[in-house]
């Protein structure tokens, strides 16, 4: 999200490199692969895909990811944010996993501000509270609270393992931190059948807690047995319904945003197409060995956009993806 302050953000080579992605965007969707992959303007970069939840849906808090758990490597990361501070505007810190389970979190915020990128990262809200010097002092720009229920009762039914009050004193401790030291605070609510009722009452928690954005948010089911969770009101669910068999409302075309603007990096240093691809199944290569340009410009990384941009269907990731 870019705000007044964040003005600092942007420079000529950030915005000419945005005009090259959209260029190569344009000439994608009519078919035209033939120039360069610019580098990406905006990554998602894992800090950890440990978490201390095991929510319902989610493949690394039940224990279900392939791939090994793992921290990031500092000296790779900065190598990452060196490599590609002249075109990068912002960095997701989360992908699978917990960040604040990451004791390097507040450094990997800071490097990035140092070098005028715009950071982000989203919590489950367990452990804000302890970690509130960590957010002084690194100053992220951006933080999204997930609180997909009010009280314990709806609260886990979808994270497991987890307080709700754990969150509120988070949230506390965030509305009184200075103004000039807090983070734009997003609250992220997973709208599901057991906490749709709820949704009335987020109005007073933005004003409680100084609240910049509440967003209602869509859950992503990946078999038939999660379709309990979806809500009764139509307008919270990306699904219909139909004899058991769950299908996305919106009509998938050939192309992606995401795919082009964007990069997703795991904790080791493996790129993948987008936060989707949770057991890096289209792992298209290595920062630790490749530069970020050398592998979007790779026969594999070339292949998956032709791919995206004339058949997505064929992709399982992309099959139930609202992008
Ligand atoms: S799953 Fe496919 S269509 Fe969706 S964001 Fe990722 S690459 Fe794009």
């Amino acid at each position: 999200m870019l705000r007044l302050k964040n003005i600092r953000y942007i420079s000529l080579s950030k915005v000419l490199n945005i005009l090259r992605l959209q260029k190569f965007y344009r000439k994608a969707k009519h078919g035209n692969f033939s120039t360069e992959v610019p580098p990406p303007s905006f990554a998602n970069y894992e800090p950890t895909n440990i978490c201390n939840l095991a929510c319902k849906m989610c493949p690394s808090g039940k224990g279900m990811l392939k791939r090994p758990r793992g921290t990031a490597d500092m000296e790779l990361y900065k190598k990452f944010i060196l490599e590609n501070r002249h075109t990068l505007t912002n960095i997701m810190l989360h992908f699978q996993g917990e960040p604040l389970m990451f004791q390097q979190l507040g450094e990997m915020i800071s490097f990035a501000r140092q070098n005028r990128i715009h950071t982000m990262f989203s919590t489950n809200g367990q452990l804000l509270a302890q970690n509130i010097d960590l957010i002084r002092n690194a100053r992220p720009d951006h933080i999204i609270v997930s609180l997909d229920g009010l009280t314990d009762e709806t609260y886990t039914k979808y994270r497991v393992g987890g307080k709700v009050q754990n969150v509120f004193d988070g949230l506390e401790k965030l509305s009184q931190l200075p103004a000039n030291e807090r983070p734009y605070i997003e609250l992220q609510f997973l709208v599901f059948s057991h906490n749709e009722h709820e949704i009335p009452y987020l109005q007073k928690l933005e004003k409680k807690y100084r609240i910049d954005k509440i967003t209602l948010k869509t859950a992503q089911i990946y078999d038939e047995s999660q379709i309990e969770f979806l809500p009764n009101d139509q307008k919270y669910s990306r699904y219909n319904i139909s004899n058991g068999k769950f299908k996305l409302k919106k009509s998938q075309e050939n192309h992606c945003k995401r795919l082009i603007f964007g990069t997703t990096i795991c904790f080791d240093g493996r790129v993948v197409p987008c936060c989707f691809d949770k057991d890096a199944d289209h792992e298209f290569g290595n920062i630790s060995s490749q530069s970020l340009a050398e592998i979007r410009n790779s026969e594999k990384f070339r292949n998956f956009v032709k791919q995206v941009f004339t058949q997505r269907n064929g992709i399982d990731i992309c099959n139930n993806c609202t992008e």
